[in-house]
């Protein structure tokens, strides 16, 4: 399967890792929209949030948990931010490996773009 976030989570393309463990990986977003942007991505596979079965139920809540670090570690949880997963084209998804951005260091605006 050619999928560039499968590459990058088999260190096949280098990405600025901020964390990883053997489910989750976090790197920076190449093309950042805000002062702080990470993708947290699970290593499987899923094209969309809509693959996400009752058996990964475990993971994407691991998935959060690592968000809720990485906040920590980086000093934006007490102001806040945003996590976002895109699906398909009216939710502007571009690249189809399941990915929570993770924006941080900007008041962020509401309702979305
Ligand atoms: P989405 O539009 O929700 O599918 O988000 C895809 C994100 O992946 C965009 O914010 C891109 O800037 C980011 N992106 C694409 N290729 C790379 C890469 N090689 N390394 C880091 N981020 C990437």
């Amino acid at each position: 399967m050619d999928c560039i976030f499968c590459k990058i989570a088999e260190g096949k393309i280098p990405s600025k890792k901020v964390y990883e463990d053997d489910y989750v990986l976090a790197f920076y977003d190449i093309a950042p929209q805000a002062p702080v942007h990470i993708l947290i991505i699970p290593k499987k596979h899923f094209s969309t949030i809509l693959e996400i079965e009752q058996s990964d139920r475990e993971l994407i809540g691991h998935i959060f948990l690592i968000a809720n670090k990485i906040a920590k570690d980086m000093g934006v949880n007490e102001r806040g931010f945003r996590i976002v997963v895109n699906c398909n084209r009216d939710g502007g998804q571009t690249v189809f490996h399941l990915h929570f951005h993770l924006l941080a260091g900007r008041t962020m605006h509401w309702p979305p773009g």
